[in-house]
């Protein structure tokens, strides 16, 4: 028997799912994401560590797992939030200092150090998939099971109850990506904050996060026929989705909706100006 972490649950061939808060993949001492827990990891033999991205909560325990002799692999674009998670911090607040309160927890992490860039990624245990809009740098991995983690850059329906407005930087990326998840040749797909779903029954989620995203484009372009501030913007977007209301919650919409903002601007759909020394949107 090889070891494996003594919760992992098996899914196909020597896939397994760790399952946590957010979950982690394994397959023979290949290990996708980790747990905040690093009891399951303790004697398992893992040689290395891919993260999906840059976020806090997925390489919680990264710094644990490459003492132990993992080498840890990122992506390029996202390397640095890994070795460096407050710049996660700083980005979010337009690279100013942010005071110790604003920030969301998925944010804060112990930094860990990154030995390759998955562009190099050369494995036969698993495919590298880029699935960028989440993050620029967000990779999935397909093992050779068949299946496929697809860390956030897909939320099943489920998910959305918790999170009415998932955190996207460019949701035409994320759409994108959820193409590239539907056109992925597997039978499970494991985000990183949901249960396992058989590909047969995924299309149903799928569809349903870019009708969601939909649903946020339309929404911005009926209420921006009446001009908005960004803060207006965002708190409107705030408001439909029944977002909570504390800082950490904030911040995570004001890149999100920005991202919204951006996505629209650039297809021409809506216009950005400047008055009173505050910046409008509307649509065209
Ligand atoms: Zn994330």
């Amino acid at each position: 028997m090889p070891q494996i972490p003594y919760n992992a649950r098996h899914l196909a061939g020597d896939t397994y799912v760790v399952p946590a808060l957010t979950n982690a993949g394994f397959i023979e001492g290949l290990l996708i994401d980790t747990c905040e827990d690093e009891a399951p990891f303790a004697g398992v033999p893992i040689d290395l560590l891919a993260i999906t991205h840059g976020h806090a909560d997925h390489f919680s325990i990264g710094h644990v797992i490459r003492e132990a002799g993992a080498r840890v692999w990122v992506a390029r674009d996202d390397a640095s939030l890994v070795e460096n998670p407050d710049i996660n911090i700083r980005g979010m607040f337009s690279w100013a200092k942010p005071g110790d309160t604003l920030t969301t927890k998925l944010f804060q992490g112990v930094p860990c150090g990154v030995d390759e860039y998955i562009e190099d990624w050369d494995d036969p245990r698993a495919l590298a998939v880029p699935l960028p809009g989440h993050t620029m740098g967000h990779y999935g991995f397909l093992t050779r099971d068949r299946v496929l983690f697809s860390g956030d850059a897909f939320y099943p329906m489920d998910l959305w109850e918790r999170h009415p407005l998932p955190y996207a930087i460019d949701p035409g990326m994320v759409v994108s990506s959820l193409e590239r998840i539907r056109a992925t040749d597997c039978d499970w797909i494991v985000p990183a904050h949901a249960r396992p779903i058989a590909r047969e029954d995924a299309e149903e989620h799928i569809d349903f996060h870019i009708s969601q995203i939909r649903e946020i484009e339309e929404l911005l372009l009926d209420r921006l026929r009446t001009e908005h501030t960004t803060e207006q913007a965002i708190a409107m977007v705030s408001a439909q989705r029944g977002l909570s209301e504390n800082p950490p919650a904030y911040w995570l919409a004001v890149a999100t909706v920005k991202g919204f903002l951006g996505e629209l601007l650039s297809r021409r759909q809506i216009e950005f100006f400047v008055r009173e020394h505050a910046g409008w949107w509307r649509t065209v």
